[in-house]
């Protein structure tokens, strides 16, 4: 097949792990099947879990399972001035507004208008609106730190185009999906702390590294409708997405990194080979 590029893209805030190999191993295998390209991406935007031990341990690690990715690794971390564009596209388009408030001044907020309070995919949705232009240039002028968020009803009334991604089954086949990113209410797209967030910088990434096919884990299958959204303000081509299933323990909970003994560096030094792992995990 032409043109089939994919990614795997972990974050070395840990090692990785039995779940970690599952996605690598079927983003890898998709992309040979198809004679596409493996891209290997670290999301290392928050600088303050992120490791370089741990980044070294994502190379030794895919190394050991048997896998190898095509062209150079793009570090996030290398990138933000990337990110910082997209973002002054999206002010620009008068989409996003900044937000002052702590974690737990939202809480707050929500927690006293109970009937706003629905869930998202990443908490409780939040819809705010920017502050009053002379409170906002005090708090600038106070060096206050503030997010970036997405105005959701701003950016809906602005996408340009029919908001619908295209998801391959795991049966293959295509569905066209209605994308509905107002389950995330005003998203954060560029953190306090990292002056962009996972939102922005993997779709800005995707665009720039030519992705066609994302394939990822399906506890990000409502990331793609907020994706949608933005490859929309942006103008950016929008991949196929394939969601695959996720590996969990004997009691059928998701595997995390703090799962220390089934990281793949645990298991090696245990003795385990790569090829039981690749087997363990239905590859032959
Ligand atoms: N860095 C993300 C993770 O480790 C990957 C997200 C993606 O594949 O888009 O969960």
């Amino acid at each position: 097949m032409k043109d089939f590029i994919t990614r795997f893209a972990p974050s070395p805030t840990g090692y990785l792990h039995l779940g970690h190999a599952f996605s690598a191993l079927t983003v890898w295998r998709a992309a040979r099947e198809a004679g596409g390209k493996f891209l290997l991406r670290i999301e290392d935007i928050d600088q303050t879990r992120c490791r370089p031990e741990f980044e070294t341990a994502i190379f030794e690690d895919l190394v050991w399972l048997g896998l190898d990715w095509d062209g150079e690794v793009r570090r996030q971390s290398d990138h933000f001035a990337d990110y910082a564009a997209a973002l002054d596209t999206l002010i620009g388009k008068g989409v996003v507004y900044r937000c002052f408030k702590t974690r737990k001044e939202i809480l707050d907020e929500i927690a006293r208008a109970p009937h706003l309070s629905a869930s998202g995919p990443e908490g409780p949705i939040y819809t705010g609106e920017p502050l009053p232009a002379d409170e906002e240039r005090v708090l600038l002028a106070e060096g206050s730190p503030f997010a970036w968020r997405l105005s959701m009803n701003a950016a809906l009334a602005i996408a340009a185009r029919p908001l619908v991604f295209r998801e391959e089954t795991s049966s293959g086949e295509m569905k066209e999906v209605s994308a509905t990113p107002e389950i995330f209410g005003d998203a954060i797209i560029a953190r306090k702390d990292a002056g962009t967030s996972y939102h922005l910088a993997s779709v800005q990434d995707d665009a720039l590294q030519g992705v066609t096919h994302v394939i990822r884990g399906e506890d990000l299958r409502a990331a793609a409708h907020l994706h949608t959204l933005l490859q929309a303000l942006l103008d950016l081509p929008q991949p196929v997405y394939r969601h695959h299933r996720l590996i969990t323990d004997e009691t059928g909970r998701r595997l995390a990194k703090r799962d220390k003994a089934l990281t793949l560096r645990a298991m090696r030094e245990a003795g385990e080979s790569a090829e039981s792992v690749r087997r363990r995990l239905g590859f032959e």
